[in-house]
């Protein structure tokens, strides 16, 4: 497999606490990579190493064969990284559809979107996003008045109307209920596929990271503790102590 995203020995601290403590870690095309581990141990740090939120003290982020460390976020979103979750982005009080359109405007030439002979062109390039992750119905709702569950999705879709390469994830599945986390996944993971997307997600729900993890990375302390197979790296002892606190 191709290794689309290369950290190499990151580093970062806050006072005297080691966010990033030597993280070396590749993620492949087309790999779907969860991303576990105690609170304070380090995800978001990583996540935000990767997006050009942070920057590390020393390390390098590579996409493909180009050093992303030193890029601006937004350089980063435009070379195919994007990020759902973490921050709600959705403009609560515009629609479903409204949201997705400025994002692929945002993403391309802003001037562009606003002549209005293009939008028709945009209508349908927003629609068929909100159709791959069954959002068509809810393209006219506010979003702000989404239940969590489709909240979450319609955050994806505006993810995605960036055309991203990597999607990292923060808990797609927190806040949603116990049933409808697992039909919110084989969405999220079929609306993947079918765009050749490759995400990384922090999750909590051992139930998910098993089902839906093709790899599963634990952090421990600013560090990667072990990483594998969902079902190998579940039975490691130290994996059980730290995050399952077993
Ligand atoms: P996780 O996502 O695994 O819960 P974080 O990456 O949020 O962990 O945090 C790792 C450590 O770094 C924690 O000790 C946290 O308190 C600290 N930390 C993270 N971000 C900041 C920040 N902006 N300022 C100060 N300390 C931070």
């Amino acid at each position: 497999m191709k290794p689309l995203l290369k950290a190499e020995g990151l580093e970062v601290s806050f006072g005297g606490v080691k966010a990033a403590d030597g993280v070396n870690l590749t993620i492949h095309e087309g790999e779907f990579v969860a991303i576990i581990g105690p609170n304070g141990s380090g995800k978001t740090t990583f996540l935000n190493l990767c997006t050009g939120y942070l920057r590390p003290s020393s390390g390098t982020v590579w996409l493909e064969d180009r050093k992303i460390t030193a890029m601006a976020p937004r350089l980063i979103a435009r070379k195919g990284i994007a990020r759902a979750f973490q921050i709600p982005q959705l403009f609560t009080d515009h629609t479903v559809i409204e949201n997705v359109m400025l994002a692929l405007a945002a993403h391309r030439n802003i001037w562009e979107a606003l002549t209005p002979l293009n939008r028709p062109a945009y209508v349908e390039e927003a629609m068929e996003l909100l159709e791959l992750l069954g959002l068509e119905e809810h393209a006219k709702t506010i979003a702000g008045t989404l239940p969590e569950g489709l909240r979450k999705l319609a955050d994806v879709t505006v993810a995605m109307a960036l055309r991203p390469r990597l999607l990292l994830l923060d808990e797609p599945t927190s806040g949603v209920s116990a049933l409808e986390r697992f039909p919110l996944m084989d969405t999220l993971m079929k609306a993947m596929r079918a765009q050749n997307i490759t995400a990384l997600f922090v999750e909590h729900d051992m139930e998910i990271v098993e089902k839906y993890a093709d790899r599963v990375v634990v952090w421990d302390s600013g560090q990667v503790m072990a990483e594998g197979r969902p079902d190998t790296v579940m039975k490691d002892p130290r994996v059980l102590k730290s995050v399952v606190g077993a």
